[in-house]
């Protein structure tokens, strides 16, 4: 359901992707590990489109953007092809950024409001659903900073969820937080798991990416050094620069 294809991109002269490619099947839990600065985040920024990759294709549900052939201006077209493909991606981020002067509810509610015109009752509805998926349920009418940061995380999915993505992208959703909290975070992602929601996260928890992971993707450098199973990559990694990686994480 998602393909990226060769993905390129540099800041200035600094060439940050060189070509990654991933496939996702539908329900698929695909974890990206690598390096502090091997480009995780420019990768998943590049998938749903907040950056603009120099090169290479992704295709999100059928929507599809091809950067390759002769180098093209990002046109007006182009963006609105982008805005068309993240209407498939939800987006959760180590910093929650959920609007501190809004309630839970209305974070949840906001954007099915404003891009997709859902009545009210019934946006509501559904994110007090979310809320309880989420273990969240009590706090509809609270402000985020009055919750833990697990629970701020969880509304943050909870707000992503909302907008019905076919494919949730996590970049470090747990890094900010304390292990026992983290833990609640990671629930969430393996019932939606279970649920068979495509997910991709890139992660510093080696022990859920094994765990957790129908698939692992080693970054370094921009490019996609090894992919795999996780236990096969975790055990016998094939590539000495995941080799080495692992050694200093686990
Ligand atoms: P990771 O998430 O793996 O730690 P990033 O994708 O954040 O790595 O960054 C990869 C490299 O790209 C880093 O060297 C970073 O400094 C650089 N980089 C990321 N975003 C920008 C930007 N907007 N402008 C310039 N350099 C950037
Ligand atoms: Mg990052």
């Amino acid at each position: 359901m998602l393909e990226a294809r060769g993905i390129a991109k540099a800041f200035g002269a600094h060439e940050v992707l060189s070509g990654v490619s991933l496939d996702v099947e539908r329900g698929e839990l695909v974890s990206i590990i690598g390096p502090s600065g091997c480009g995780k985040s420019t990768f998943l920024r590049c998938l749903n489109l907040l950056e603009q990759p120099d090169r290479g294709m992704i295709r999100i549900e059928g929507v599809e953007i091809d950067r390759d052939g002769p180098q093209k201006r990002w046109t007006r077209a182009d963006e609105a092809q982008a805005h068309r493909l993240r209407a498939h991606v939800g987006m959760v981020f180590q910093s929650f950024n959920l609007f501190p002067h809004r309630t839970v509810l209305e974070n949840v509610i906001m954007a099915p409001l404003a891009v997709k015109n859902v009545p009210r009752a019934q946006a509501t509805e559904v994110a007090r659903d979310l809320l309880d998926k989420v273990g969240l349920k009590g706090t509809a009418d609270r402000y985020p900073l009055t919750l833990s940061g697990g629970q701020q995380q969880r509304a943050a999915i909870a707000r992503a969820l909302a907008m019905k993505p076919a494919v949730m992208l996590y970049d470090e959703p747990t890094s900010a937080l304390d292990p026992e909290v983290a833990e609640e975070v990671l629930a969430v992602m393996r019932q939606l798991d279970h649920d068979g929601m495509t997910q991709i996260v890139v992660t510093h928890d080696m022990r859920f990416a094994r765990a957790a992971s129908d698939r692992v993707l080693f970054l370094d450098h921009g490019r996609v050094v090894e992919e795999g199973d996780p236990d096969v990559m975790f055990a016998h990694p094939s590539d000495e620069r995941t080799r080495r990686f692992l050694r200093s994480v686990l």
